[in-house]
């Protein structure tokens, strides 16, 4: 069976990146976790491939054209989107894969294809978020300022995502997100046993009728 999408969104600073990859290392078999492309700059420790796929504007550009992505979207300034070529192959080896990105591009990701579970990481409260990013010494005050400023904007679509999980207690918040995406799986997977029956008992009796 075709392996879902799961889109994972959440504010900076939630620890979105850390989840995924918890779940990559303890479900190998079932998960595989798409790479982007962006046109911004790599930040420091970020390696090529690894985190991104580093672009030129105009690289970005040819990717569009030549319609290699499944998604993109204009975020701070930079494009970011969705490699099509992996996205495909994992999907069609059964695996179910986690594409991290934020919530335009998780709206596209829908429309094109409704199976996709949408989920969006929440931190346990506004004040542990402003901890978090604080925390992590790599951003100036104004930086934080501003990607708090951007999470209000950003409350308002997540009502648009199928579930919301807290990283509040980092082992539950792992569990919840496999949990979810298992629940996910086993009811797409009834609708579509389902729908292939019917389909070949109509098929039959309108065989039967000629
Ligand atoms: P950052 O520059 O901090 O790595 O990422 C900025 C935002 O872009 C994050 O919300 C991240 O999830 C999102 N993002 C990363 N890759 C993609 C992508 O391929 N498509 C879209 N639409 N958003 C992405």
């Amino acid at each position: 069976m075709e392996g879902l999408l799961i889109v994972v969104s959440g504010f900076s600073g939630v620890g979105k990146g850390t989840l995924m990859k918890e779940l990559l290392k303890r479900y190998p078999e079932e998960y595989a976790l798409s790479v982007s492309a962006t046109s911004r700059k790599p930040r420091e420790g970020e390696t090529d491939g690894r985190e991104y796929f580093f672009k030129t504007r105009e690289e970005f550009e040819e990717l569009i054209r030549n319609d290699e992505l499944v998604e993109y979207a204009v975020y701070n300034g930079n494009y970011y989107g969705t490699p099509k070529a992996y996205v495909e192959k994992m999907r069609s080896e059964g695996k179910n894969v986690i594409l991290e990105i934020e919530m335009q591009g998780g709206m596209q990701i829908k429309a094109k294809f409704p199976d996709t579970l949408l989920l969006y990481v929440i931190p346990p409260s506004a004040e542990e978020l402003k901890k978090r990013l604080t925390g992590r010494g790599t951003e100036t005050a104004e930086e934080i300022s501003k990607r708090l400023r951007r999470a209000v904007e950003e409350t308002e679509y997540i009502t648009k995502y199928d579930a919301i999980t807290v990283n509040d207690d980092f082992e539950t918040c792992v569990n919840e997100i496999h949990k979810l995406i298992g629940k996910q799986q086993k009811a797409m997977t009834k609708r579509k046993l389902i729908a292939a029956r019917l389909y070949k008992e109509l098929l039959k009796i309108t065989e039967e009728e000629k």
